[in-house]
Parts: structure tokens; sequence; C-alpha cells
């Protein structure tokens, strides 16, 4: 371990969501070929209640579709069991179509190959999965609930104070503490944010027709409806929709709202019986000046928020989490101060561009499918049809989806067949 860095740990991550708890796991778990491991503390507000394995709990609202590179990270990093005890819904469809028009295209994995596109997983579970983990793990300290309070620069590192006056010291200070983020703010890295007219209704729904093994997304002029497959004949829908009329919707009472939504989703969602719970969240996209300064690094949300619509949020953060850990690996092996601007920026510049690509290209497709005179509509629909009929795009655009292309970090690509 690098004697530069004089701390009572080599990281602390504060945000011990999805994101932190993952960077953490794989900066604890040690790979070869680096045989260290790191001192981490991930300081976290408030846990998620507890889910036993073997229990079965009502599903939470907010769920996630994990792609294959997602999966690949959970696995490596000993989570994934943790996540199948408990429960996950694995897809191999995804359809998406034009409501206006006829474009649609559907990939399925059997095209490629793949036994599946991904996995439906609330994100609870993912975060529970990984908690278990760490926690076995002797080199990492989680602290819950505890709130960063302040920061300040030492001459070997970071110095730290929680709310309640807790002190620590760390070789580098990471802000995994989601769109809020706290530590994005002291560190004074700007943001560039767009708010969305549209808010998110996501609710939690029972279905006539059993399970479904396909999710999908369906845009109309108001925003795009989806689904999302859930254990036995329960699904996730989300629906896009200007904040007052979801304000509306969501007063409904509960038969009110199963009638509104079997009468505005299409007959694809499968006949809705009941719903289990309901809640609306603002959108907006916004990404990070800088994922770096004076020994600190940025991962997730507290990086970037990008739409929803293609269900990517959580899989990028991830592969932020698996690239910082082997940045820091690396430079570890090497002897370098983990905290230096040099080791950091690698990871800067690893990650910042290829979110820039995915924020730009959901934000793209939000516009496209925004209310448009119909000749534009006819050209999207026929895109749409384009990319069905194209083998070698469609099957590309699929692997896409998968999160199985570009430079991925070591932990996230895939080892045996899919
Ligand atoms: C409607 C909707 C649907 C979505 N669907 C998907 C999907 O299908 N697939 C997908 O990949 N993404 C999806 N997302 C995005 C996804 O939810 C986020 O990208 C993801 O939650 C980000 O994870 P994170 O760990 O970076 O941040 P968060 O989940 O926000 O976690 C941050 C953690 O930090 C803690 N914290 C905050 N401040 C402090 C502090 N000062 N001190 C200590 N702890 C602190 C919090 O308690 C929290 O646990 C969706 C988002 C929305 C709004």
């Amino acid at each position: 371990m690098n004697q530069n860095a004089a701390s009572e740990f080599d990281v602390v991550i504060v945000g011990g969501g999805m994101v932190g708890s993952m960077l953490c796991a794989a900066l604890a778990t040690a790979q070869a070929p680096f045989k260290d491991s790191f001192r981490v503390c991930v300081l976290e507000d408030s846990l998620p209640a507890s889910f036993d394995a073997g229990s079965t709990p009502p599903y939470d609202l907010r769920v996630s579709a994990l792609s294959i590179a997602s999966e690949q990270m959970l696995q490596r990093v000993g989570a994934w069991q943790g996540i199948v005890e408990r429960r996950l819904c694995k897809y191999k469809r995804l359809s998406v179509w034009d409501g206006e028009q006829q474009g649609r295209t559907e990939f399925n994995a059997g095209d490629i190959n793949a036994s599946h596109l991904g996995h439906i997983v609330e994100n609870r579970v993912i975060q529970l999965a990984l908690l278990d983990r760490i926690k076995q793990m002797e080199n990492v300290t989680v602290i819950s609930p505890a709130r960063l309070s302040r920061y300040n620069l030492t001459k070997l590192g970071v110095h730290l104070v929680l709310e309640d006056g807790r002190e620590f010291r760390a070789g580098l200070l990471v802000g995994a503490d989601g769109a809020n983020s706290m530590v994005r703010q002291a560190a004074g890295i700007a943001m560039d944010k767009k708010v969305y007219p549209q808010h998110a209704l996501v609710a939690t729904v029972n279905t006539q027709a059993p399970q479904q093994d396909i999710t999908w997304q369906r845009f109309v002029p108001t925003g795009p409806q989806a689904f999302l497959p859930l254990c036995g004949a329960q699904g996730s829908i989300v629906w896009y929709h200007t904040e007052e009329e979801l304000q509306r919707i969501k007063q409904l009472d509960n038969a009110a709202f199963v009638d509104e939504l079997n009468a505005t989703f299409p007959e694809e969602l499968g006949g809705v019986t009941q719903v289990q719970s309901r809640g609306s969240f603002p959108l907006a996209k916004a990404h990070a000046q800088s994922y770096i300064a004076s020994r600190v690094a940025l991962v997730g949300d507290a990086a970037h928020t990008v739409h929803p619509l293609a269900g990517q949020g959580v899989n990028i953060g991830l592969l932020d989490a698996a690239a910082l850990a082997q940045v820091l690996r690396e430079a570890n092996a090497r002897g370098r101060d983990i905290g230096e601007h040099t080791v950091l920026r690698r990871y800067e510049r690893w990650r910042y561009g290829d979110n820039q690509i995915m924020i730009g290209a959901l934000d793209t497709i939000y516009e496209a499918f925004k209310p448009r005179p119909s000749i534009v509509q006819q050209a999207r629909s026929a895109s749409l049809n384009l990319v069905d009929r194209v083998g070698p795009l469609k099957n590309q655009l699929m692997r896409h989806a998968m999160g199985v292309t570009g430079d991925l970090p070591s932990i996230a690509k895939r080892i045996g067949p899919a």
C-alpha cells in the first residue's frame, strides 16, 4: 500500500447506494493481477430496509434494468448470488414502437445466441446484495447512518467531518452520493443541467397476463410508456407525462388508476388487475463539468444523470465504479499515490466521453419522439422499421443495449458463453 497517503483509510466513499457499494466491492476484492486490496470506508446516510433471501416482501417501486455488463460486474465482485437468492426477472426481448405510426423494432436475445438481454431487479436488492458482500470484507468499514458535513485537504490526503462530529482521513474521497451530491458541491464542481418538462410516474402492477419475458416502450405524443417485467404476473410501468397530469393520475383511487392504465397503455401490458404502489419523479439530464478535483472523484448520479427512457443510469454508474477501481488498483500496483491528479485524470478520460455520448444519445431520442410534424413522425417510424429489418445494425444496437461493447473495465468483460 502506498505510504505517502498517510490516512486511516485509503478511500472514503460517501454514499453506499448501488454505485458506491459496487466501487467499494471492486476496490476491496483482491483481483489478479492486483493482489493488494484497499482499506475502504463507506459512509451511508440511510440503509435500505432488510430483505432476507427466501422471503417475498412486496415489490419496491424503484427497479432497474441491469445490463449484461452490470450482471458480469456483480458476479465478479461476488454480489450476484445475493440478488439471485432474493429475486430478479430475466428478460429476453426488448421492443420499441411509435404509437402514432407503424414503426416498430424488436430485439431478441436468441438472434445473437444469447440467453437473455438483461434482468429487472429492485434497486434495494442490488444495494443489499452488494452491502452483504462488502460487510464480509475485513478491509471494509460501512458506517450508517452517517452524513458528510465537510472536508478539507491536508498535506497527504483528505480530512472529513461528519454531521455528528466524527472525523476520518483518507487518501481519496469519492462522491457516490447521488444527483444532489454534497461531495460534488463541496469540491466546487459545476453541473450542466437540463430539466425535462416530463415527469415519470412509476407503478408496480399485477396483470392478467402471466409472467412476461419482454420489456417494451411505446412512444406517444405525451411521452413514452414503458413496461418492465417482474416475477410472476407482475410488472413495473413507467408513464412519462407532464407534472400536472401525473399529479392528477397519482391522486386517483386504486380502481380508477387501474382503469386509466388499461385505457391508456397498449394491450401488450396484459390487463392490469391491481396496483401495488406508485410514485413520481422529476426528470433531468445533468453532467458534472469534471469528475475529479484535488483528491476527489465522482461516480454514478453524483457525476451524471440521464433520461431514464433507456434504463441506463445505474448501468453507466456501475461502469464508472469499475473503471475507477481498476485505475486505482493499477496506480497502487505501480506505487503511485491514488489521490494524484494524473491518476484521477485517467479515470475521468476513460469515462467522461462515453457518458457524454450516452447522455446525448438519450436526449436525442427524447427530442426525436416529442410531438412532431407528420413528416418527421414518418421518418422516425421508417428508422425503427429499418433497424428491425437490417440484421447486423439491429444486432449491434442490441449488444450496445446489453452493455457489452466499448472500452469496458476488466470486471465488466464477459467470461464464457452468454
Ligand atoms: C423514474 C426512474 C427510473 C429509472 N430506471 C432506471 C433503470 O431502469 N435502469 C437504470 O440503470 N437506471 C434507472 N434510473 C436511474 C437510477 O435510479 C440512478 O442512476 C441510480 O439510482 C444512481 O445510483 P447512485 O448509487 O449513483 O445514486 P443513488 O441511488 O442516488 O445513491 C446515493 C446514495 O448516497 C446516499 N447519500 C446521499 N447524500 C449523502 C451524504 N451527504 N452522506 C452520506 N450518504 C449520502 C444516499 O442515501 C444514497 O444511498 C431511473 C431513474 C428514474 C428517476
